[in-house]
Parts: C-alpha cells; sequence; structure tokens
C-alpha cells in the first residue's frame, strides 16, 4: 500500500484514482480531487 500525500488515506496502486511523479517519486491518489490538489502543489505535499 502506498499513502496519499495529499489526504494521507491508504492507496493500492493498482486500484488508485490517479498518479503522479514528483522529483523521480511516484505518488497515488484515492481520488481524482486529491491528484488535482497535488499536482497544482506538489512541494507543499511532499515536505518532510
Ligand atoms: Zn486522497
Amino acid at each position: 500500500m502506498e499513502k496519499d500525500p495529499v489526504c494521507g488515506m491508504e492507496v493500492d496502486p493498482k486500484k488508485s484514482a490517479g498518479q503522479s511523479e514528483y522529483k523521480g517519486e511516484t505518488y497515488y491518489f484515492c481520488s481524482p480531487v486529491c491528484k488535482k490538489k497535488f499536482d497544482s502543489n506538489p512541494e507543499q505535499y511532499t515536505r518532510k
């Protein structure tokens, strides 16, 4: 399982609603809404 960086939900990569690559990492999302939020501001969601 991968973690949706936007909402923190666990996401099965095979069933994810979408994925994005950012700085060489792949992120998976529970819904298109989360993907859209991530794509508009990836820096905010990848900050540790
Ligand atoms: Zn989500």
